[in-house]
């Protein structure tokens, strides 16, 4: 059980909407685990009022870091003191840690969570063929995993193609070879299909691929971990390719932020 004492450091995680958050549930037990005496809470912080937010969280001693999600990933980028190289490169902030110095560092774990979800799970990336669907912040955290994992090669298809484009041409100037394209959202066989849309949040949502292409050679991964199957995932399971919830992508983090947020102890 979780024991709350005067002692007790706080991580939050904030957000708009916050209730679907999954930080809270996967890593308290976590925290539990280790013996650390730190809880996290969801904090519900709307994007007009995260300025003053920010003031607040950072006046709290006993606060030592907070995961975000949506919409703050990419305005929390411009209020951290200071930021840790990949999530200046991916453009995205995902948790915010209190240094021993007292300034607001901000990290970026999503592409990990991903590769290591996958792993997890059993399945390869080194050498494979990545058809990502999507370009925005997830999307990009994860297309440099898979280059920094070895995947062969990574087709992004998104509905504005200039930012599939734009990330593409990043991720191959990073890495320093032809790895990433643009391309059309239409899966070819032996291909890992991903997800990296917000389609599917939604149950009126339309599938962000054509399921009709999808077979039994090809792998299909979600971003989204609310539902836990998504439509996209259950018409690939229906045609008989193997399926993988986005669920592995926090668990494949939480166990990381955990440690990561456990390290710097600051006096409150
Ligand atoms: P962004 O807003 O940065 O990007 C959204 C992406 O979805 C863009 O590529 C956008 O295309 C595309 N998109 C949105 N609506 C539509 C539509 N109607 N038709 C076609 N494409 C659409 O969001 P994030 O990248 O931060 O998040 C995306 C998803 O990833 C969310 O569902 C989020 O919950 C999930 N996520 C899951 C994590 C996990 O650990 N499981 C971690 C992080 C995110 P366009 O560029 O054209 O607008």
């Amino acid at each position: 059980a979780l024991a709350v004492n005067g002692s007790t450091k706080i991580m939050g995680v904030i957000g708009d909407p916050i209730a679907q958050v999954m930080t809270p549930t996967t890593i308290n037990p976590i925290f539990a685990a280790r013996g650390a005496n730190i809880v996290c809470v969801p904090l519900h912080i709307d994007a007009r009022e995260l300025d003053t937010a920010w003031a607040g969280l950072k006046a709290l001693r006993n606060l030592i870091g907070f995961g975000i999600t949506l919409p703050h990933k990419q305005a929390a980028l411009a209020l951290c003191d200071s930021l840790d190289p990949l999530a200046k490169r991916v453009g995205a902030v995902n948790l915010v840690r209190r240094e021993a110095d007292g300034t607001f560092r901000g990290y970026q774990f999503d592409g990990k969570g991903f590769v290591r979800g996958l792993k997890a799970q059993g399945h390869t990336l080194s050498g494979s063929h990545c058809l990502m669907v999507g370009a925005g912040g997830a999307a990009i955290a994860i297309a440099f995993a898979l280059a920094e994992e070895g995947a062969a090669s990574l087709t992004i298809a998104n509905r504005t193609r200039t930012k599939a484009e734009e990330l593409a041409d990043a991720v191959n100037r990073a890495m320093g070879r032809s790895f990433a394209r643009a391309g059309d959202p239409r899966p070819t066989p032996g291909e890992i299909i991903i997800n990296a849309t917000s389609l599917g949040l939604s149950a009126s949502d339309p599938l962000p691929i054509d399921a009709s292409l999808v077979d039994e050679t090809m792998l299909v991964a979600e971003v989204i971990a609310k539902p836990e199957v998504t439509p996209l995932l259950q018409a690939a399971h229906a045609r008989g390719a193997r399926v993988h919830s986005g669920i592995h992508m926090i668990r494949g983090q939480v166990d990381l932020i955990a440690a990561h947020i456990a390290e710097v102890q600051t006096d409150s």
